[in-house]
């Protein structure tokens, strides 16, 4: 920092509601640190943000004095990218509040929430709109780059429910975005990630939902993985738009409904979610726990919040991560060969691939009506490497690296924004699909130079 920068800071600190965290204390230690633990950056300031003028201000702040500009919503993306060295950091994590109106079904939320916060006011009302899977999740990281879970073969895609939105732009004006009002910035935000501004509120659709839904696991042993896969995939196929199955390769977490002798073994768990009447699912569900003989099962009627939480404790923050992830439009016999065949050789035990489903309201819109152009992927692998120390960098990196090689002929092209790590530059445009040109059209009309590039970047063109 300039002397001129740091009388800067004090300006900015008369005009700011929130706080101004610099280098030095522990409330900067604390909020530099995001989800991945590979990410280590020093930013020269973090602007923890109360309201959308603080937003406008530190905006501002950061194009006036040419500071590289990271946004932090909920500080999970494996890229890293919520947060920068050297420039400023739009931290949001204070800015969490819910307000839904169960009448017209509709919930306005800020965009620091994490998926957790919306689901809690949501199910307040027995409602709720499709998020990911894990509830430390940011809302607005998701959202901006398509989102998808549970709910989402049943609803679409979370930016298929999102009605409107505040954005503040590079310009610093705060703009309300929706299918009548600024309509290009509102088709670039359903997928374009957080290339177009900082998104300060959504507002989503809602739908009724539990609060008690069927749901839980059936693992089966690693030596019957290729028949389950198989009988996976045909089920899926036929299966309702109500039902969503993933599943899961790993070796088995200590958990208590596996007997003790599976504890570390390899395992192949089919995760699922009914979201209608428990009763209508539980008949639907028998045939999965007919693939071959399971190892185990926890499958019950449990409440959506619950289940939203089930695998928080195996995606806590502050381990070691990469990942390597391809869309797919079918299964094939050979993919899971590939498949097996790595997860024989996991290099931690925390590692993982899984196929989350997607495919029902998901591929009904057409590619173009968003910026999420992948309305043909009926799955997306997510090779999930993590682990403990930097000694095993290399080694965890090299394996998902080979796998992600090895399964490339089964895959589509197309890749999700959210899961794409920050050395795959490479691959944007197969992240943003055909939709690319028209997305670095509407950058250059809202952000011409680009000060909005810590993400998987669109240039304006
Ligand atoms: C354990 C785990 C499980 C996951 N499961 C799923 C899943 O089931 N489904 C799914 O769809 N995705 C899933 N994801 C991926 C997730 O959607 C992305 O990591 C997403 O980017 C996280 O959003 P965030 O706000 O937490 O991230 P951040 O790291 O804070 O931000 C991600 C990007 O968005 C930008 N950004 C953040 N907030 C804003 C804002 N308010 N305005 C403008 N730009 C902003 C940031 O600058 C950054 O470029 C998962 C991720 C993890 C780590």
């Amino acid at each position: 920092m300039t002397q001129l920068q740091a009388t800067k800071i004090e300006e900015l600190k008369n005009s700011f509601r929130g706080e101004i965290l610099l280098p030095g204390s522990d409330a900067y230690e604390s909020a530099r640190k995001i989800w991945n633990a590979m990410i280590d950056r020093h930013p020269a300031l973090i602007a923890r943000c109360a309201t959308t003028s603080d937003v406008v201000h530190a905006v501002n702040f950061a194009r006036d004095n040419g500071l590289v500009l990271a946004v932090r919503g909920g500080g999970h993306n494996i890229a890293g990218n919520a947060m920068c060295d050297d420039g400023i950091v739009i931290d949001l994590s204070q800015m969490k509040a819910a307000n839904v109106d169960p009448n017209t079904r509709r919930v306005t939320i800020e965009g620091g929430a994490t998926l957790a916060d919306l689901d809690a006011a949501t199910q307040a009302h027995g409602l709720a709109t499709p998020v990911g899977i894990n509830s430390t999740t940011g809302v607005a990281g998701l959202t901006l780059g398509g989102g998808f879970g549970w709910l989402s073969r049943k609803y679409g895609m979370t930016i298929d429910n999102l009605e409107s939105a505040e954005v503040v732009t590079a310009a610093g004006e705060v703009l309300h975005a929706s299918a009548t009002q600024h309509p290009d910035l509102f088709w670039a935000l359903r997928g374009g990630s957080g290339n177009f501004g900082v998104v300060t509120r959504f507002e989503f659709r809602l739908h009724p939902v539990g609060p008690d839904v069927l749901s839980g696991l059936i693992v089966y042993p690693i030596s019957e993985a290729k028949s389950v896969l198989q009988r996976y995939r045909d089920f899926l196929a036929k299966a309702p738009d109500d039902l969503s199955v993933w599943t899961l390769l790993r070796q088995a977490p200590p958990l208590p409904f596996l007997p003790k002798e599976v504890h570390g073994k390899g395992i192949v768990a089919l995760a699922l979610l009914y979201v209608g009447d428990p009763k209508q699912g539980e008949p639907l569900i028998e045939p999965l726990r007919k693939f071959g003989t399971p190892a185990g099962e926890h499958v019950g009627v449990q409440p959506y919040t619950a289940w939203q939480k089930a695998f928080d404790p195996l995606l806590t923050a502050g381990a070691r991560n990469y990942w390597k992830s391809h869309n797919l439009s079918t299964l094939k016999d050979g993919l899971f060969d590939v498949v097996i065949d790595y997860v024989g050789k996991l290099p931690s035990p925390q590692c993982e691939i899984f196929f989350g489903a997607l495919g029902g309201a998901t591929t009904r819109p057409t590619p173009d009506s968003a910026a999420y152009a992948h309305r043909d992927a009926r799955f997306v692998m997510n090779v999930h490497c993590r682990w403990e120390n930097s000694a095993d960098d290399e080694r965890c990196i090299r394996w998902a690296r080979d796998f992600f090689k090895a399964s490339a002929p089964f895959a589509s092209g197309g890749v999700y924004v959210n899961f794409l790590t920050a050395d795959e530059g490479d691959r944007v445009r197969s992240a943003y699909g055909p939709n690319y040109d028209r997305l670095a059209q509407v950058k250059r009309r809202y952000d011409p130079d680009n000060l909005f590039h810590m993400n998987q970047n669109i240039t304006p063109t």
